[in-house]
């Protein structure tokens, strides 16, 4: 399931998500240990902040 409509949210997992304090993409994703499998960790190299996207 890969459209091209930019309104869809990304769900893949391929590309990176945005920062929500700055907006940058240069993120990356962590594997945080535990449960969690509804929300995913990343972290901003732009603003060098870690981040939470629900999923
Ligand atoms: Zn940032």
């Amino acid at each position: 399931m890969r459209g091209l409509d930019p309104s869809v949210d990304v769900a893949d997992g391929d590309a990176p998500a945005e920062c929500p304090y700055c907006g940058s993409t240069e993120t990356e994703r962590e594997h945080p240990k535990g449960p969690s499998l509804c929300r995913s960790m990343h972290f901003c190299h732009g603003c060098e902040q870690p981040f939470e996207r629900f999923e």
